[in-house]
């Protein structure tokens, strides 16, 4: 099989786009013919660009509204190919994509078509080229990849072939049967693109939410295991049409779609066995079962007050680093490392973002072939100095350049805290009834959110919920919940294009992408807020309205109502169960913690962000509690 990439994937000129694709190890191009259009150059100087590269130009495309059409705009469009023939003589490329025709003056007939193919067949192969044919879900004759097959199949040329397009079969839910139908031979180009599920009009969907495959919730799988079973082994292109690739990183985004494709080929190597010769297989996607550690990167004077605070929420120091300024904090199966080391990366991470989040350890199966799968996923393996007789943990770069760390039982990466701390932890310790960490929250630029879920969709064996839309005072917020099956870790991906949001204001709070709050859970949420308070915490105040309205939408009792109003607790529930949240104010630089009483319930009160959040955008802008 060999994979490209279209230039209409990415944002910036011609030029850009093709070094991005270059440096994301990609072979093959598609040419957009807007892009050449829009270059300053001429189609020989565009060849020696991509040639010089390294890169292989794969399709010429799109050639629009040619099959069907009456006299005189027959002829004429039989011309306007030719002079395509032209370009593509000296773009050196030799494969013409026609997609189906969407003119109102276009006629119907599979025959007709058909014979409109052969005509072009004929004048394609006596110049050395070829032409494939693409069912556009919204085609005003032919928009069902089984009549364009059947157009080809007739049309009857060594010259004329089929286009897949992932999305247009995918989106119109047609059956894939008949793909496993099709000769490998006759397919001449396979385009991939996933999408969103989303109620709208084919063409918009597809013009502004097309993603790689894994960002979306299209069955692309099935789709491969279709293709498959022809015995493909041609071209498979990735062709996105997104508003967000177009405002990203065209060298973050074509890596991005390399990483789509890796983990795609192996998700279909692993199920079919089929083995794609540029496409190592990777070791298993990490099976993981909750957060290891909690990293915090403070300086001396961040360092004690948040000590205080974490004291407050019943952490005691359990260790004591042998060989930095760095102490273990811990509570029931949670731990928070809290690093003040004057070198090193946390050290760099505080410079630039303050007290936050410098990195997150997550317990896997096989830590080493979790890094092993990482780096040949194209993601940035870590390391740095340890000290003589410490452990090394393997770690990836994660969102915002933090780190994501992995540590497992197999090889003794748990015993770390035996290893590299000494142990300073008082047996009788009460703590505040916090038993694990249910979530940890990022927020990121818009631009970046498929980015991230695809960087742990491809590494950790985890699924991903629906996008949720929260209302923030300043704006919307999206929002997308990570998790594995049995729920140990949870990962939220925050983002809005508002700048006004909450969620966008840490991000220059911050100066950039990072962890904004991470929430514990607890089986006694009144225990926990009682113990709290005696410990000095200061929860995030909510306004009586809220508890109003639960009393009217619930059947909660008045007592209840008031046991929650009296401690801030928030409360949701689902078909399952029950749902208690709790949130600490914002510490400076806008991170806070959550905790969280589960039962039986799955979500994360969605229904109760819009409430917290103006809570929070109350006290950020110098109001107080009594005013809520
Ligand atoms: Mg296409
Ligand atoms: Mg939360």
């Amino acid at each position: 099989m060999r994979t490209a990439i279209a230039t209409v994937c990415l944002s910036g000129t011609l030029n850009e786009k093709i070094e991005a694709i270059a440096a994301a190890q990609f072979k093959g191009v598609e040419i957009f013919e807007n892009d050449l259009l829009s270059f300053n150059g001429t189609p020989a100087e565009v060849r020696r660009m991509i040639e010089g590269l390294g890169l292989e130009t794969i399709t010429f495309q799109p050639f629009r509204d040619f099959e069907g059409m009456p006299d005189p705009q027959r002829s004429k469009v039989f011309a306007r190919a030719e002079r395509k023939f032209d370009v593509m003589e000296e773009l050196g490329c030799d494969l013409l994509m026609v997609c189906s025709n969407v003119s109102p003056d276009s006629l119907g007939g599979i025959d007709r078509a058909a014979a409109d193919f052969h005509e072009l067949g004929e004048r394609a192969a006596k110049r050395g080229m070829r032409v494939a044919f693409e069912a556009l879900s919204w085609g005003r004759h032919i928009h069902d990849y089984r009549d364009a097959w059947e157009v080809v199949r007739r049309a009857n040329h060594p010259a004329i072939g089929l286009v897949l397009d992932s999305f247009h079969v995918l989106a119109r839910g047609t059956d894939l049967a008949t793909i496993s139908s099709i000769p490998s031979d006759r397919i001449f180009l396979v385009q991939m693109a996933d999408a969103p599920k989303l109620n709208m009009d084919y063409l918009s969907w597809s013009r502004h939410y097309r993603c790689f495959p894994g960002q979306g919730d299209l069955p692309i799988d099935d789709f491969m295991l279709a293709l498959n079973a022809t015995g493909f082994d041609g071209l498979l292109s990735l062709e996105i049409f997104n508003d967000r690739f177009r405002a990203g990183s065209a060298r973050s985004v074509a890596v991005d779609g390399q990483r789509s494709l890796i983990a795609m080929l192996d998700e279909l190597r692993r199920r079919t066995g089929a083995a794609s010769p540029d496409f190592p297989a990777l070791p298993p996607k990490a099976a993981c079962s909750g957060v290891e550690f909690v990293e915090f990167a403070v300086d001396e004077r961040g360092a004690v007050e948040f000590e205080r605070t974490l004291s407050g929420l019943g952490f005691q120091k359990a260790g004591i680093h042998r060989s930095k300024a760095v102490t273990r904090w811990r509570q029931g199966n949670i731990n928070i490392v809290v690093n003040a080391d004057k070198e090193g990366f946390a050290h760099s991470f505080n410079i630039t973002h303050g007290t936050s989040v410098c990195a997150l350890a997550m317990r896997v199966g096989d830590a080493s072939g979790t890094v092993d799968r990482a780096v040949k996923l194209l993601d940035q393996p870590f390391q740095q100095p340890v000290g003589p007789g410490e452990m090394n943990i393997p770690a990836v770069r994660g969102l915002g350049g933090s780190l994501l760390y992995f540590v497992d039982h197999k090889t003794g990466l748990d015993r770390l805290w035996d290893v590299d701390f000494e142990t300073t932890e008082a047996d009788d310790f009460a703590g505040a009834g916090l038993k694990s960490v249910d979530h940890v929250s990022q927020s990121m630029h818009y631009e970046e959110m498929l980015t991230w879920l695809l960087f742990y969709m491809s590494l950790l064996d985890v699924r991903k919920t629906p996008i949720q839309t929260v209302i923030d005072p300043g704006g919307v917020v999206q929002s997308q919940a990570i998790e594995t099956r049995d729920g140990t870790l949870r990962l939220i991906l925050n983002a809005s294009q508002s700048p006004r949001t909450l969620s966008s204001r840490f991000l220059s709070d911050l100066f950039g992408s990072g962890v904004q709050h991470v929430a514990f859970t607890t089986d006694d949420i009144l225990a926990t807020v009682d113990r709290l308070k005696t410990g000095g915490v200061d929860l995030l105040p909510i306004p009586e309205n809220y508890y109003d309205d639960l009393e009217v939408r619930t059947d909660l009792s008045a007592e209840d109502v008031e046991r929650l109003r009296a401690n801030n607790i928030l409360y949701d529930r689902d078909d399952d169960g029950e749902y208690f949240q709790v949130y600490t104010k914002t510490m400076e630089g806008g991170f806070f913690f959550e905790i969280v009483e589960r039962r039986r319930y799955q979500g994360y009160g969605a229904v109760n962000a819009p409430i917290r959040l103006a809570s929070q955008t109350h006290l950020a802008s110098g109001g107080t509690p009594s005013e809520l």
